[in-house]
């Protein structure tokens, strides 16, 4: 029986996926399906920033029949794609599931200490983890999708090394970031994280590695 909850497309135009889990018949929670069906992001706000809200808006409601619909004490698997680059990561908002999003797979893992959605994506509201998988088009979407999902049913995980970043800021200058390189500006250096194009009113987030690659902390 699979422990974890999956839900996919809190974002209407991250749809591979919902295709991917439905291919092979994994049962799923579609997060936006107002969204999805016109392609789009969002309605009229971003449900991953509509948890714990009490607005009246499609996602804000949407968001409070999900919260009814996933058990307070499920863990959730929360599936995403992006605009801002090809390397897929898990983001964390509490240390405890690092060690799940370790064994899904990822070897880039992000804490959000700083809080992007203000304290209102999903996984401050349930435990678990949001996975980014890629691009919105990036075929690899798919088999990796699939890839996740298996590793989250095998009773015995695999162990890998990974690398946990921790964002403690927004990036407020415009420049040419790499996602998870590092980035030397004067003084300061730290890893971009969702840098480039994003669906953020920022240029990306900056991190520190709070690992050494081999994943001692
Ligand atoms: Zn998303």
């Amino acid at each position: 029986m699979n422990p974890f909850v999956f839900v996919t497309a809190l974002h209407g135009n991250e749809v591979l996926p919902s295709l991917a889990l439905a291919n092979q018949g994994y049962s799923q929670i579609i997060g936006n399906p107002r969204a999805v069906s016109r392609k789009v992001r969002f309605i009229e706000k971003d449900l991953n920033a509509s948890f714990g809200t009490s607005g009246n808006s499609y996602e804000e409601k949407r968001a409070r029949e999900l919260l009814r619909i996933i058990p307070q004490e499920a863990t959730v698997i929360d599936f995403h794609t992006t605009l801002s680059g090809k390397l897929p990561f898990a983001i964390v908002v509490s240390h405890d599931f690092v060690e799940l999003a370790h064994s899904l797979g990822f070897n880039k893992i992000v804490y959000m200490k700083h809080n992007i959605k203000g304290g209102n994506a999903l996984i401050n509201h349930r435990n678990g983890v949001s996975i980014e998988l890629g691009t919105h088009t990036d075929p690899q979407v798919f088999s990796r999708t699939l890839r996740v999902a298996q590793r989250a049913l095998e009773s015995k995980k695999k162990s890998h090394p990974y690398q946990l970043f921790e964002v403690y800021d927004i990036i407020t200058k415009k420049g040419s970031y790499k996602n998870f390189a590092l980035f030397q500006d004067g003084e300061e250096s730290f890893y971009p994280v969702l840098s480039g194009k994003n669906s953020y009113e920022f240029f990306g987030l900056k991190a520190r590695l709070l690992n050494t690659a081999e994943g001692n902390l």
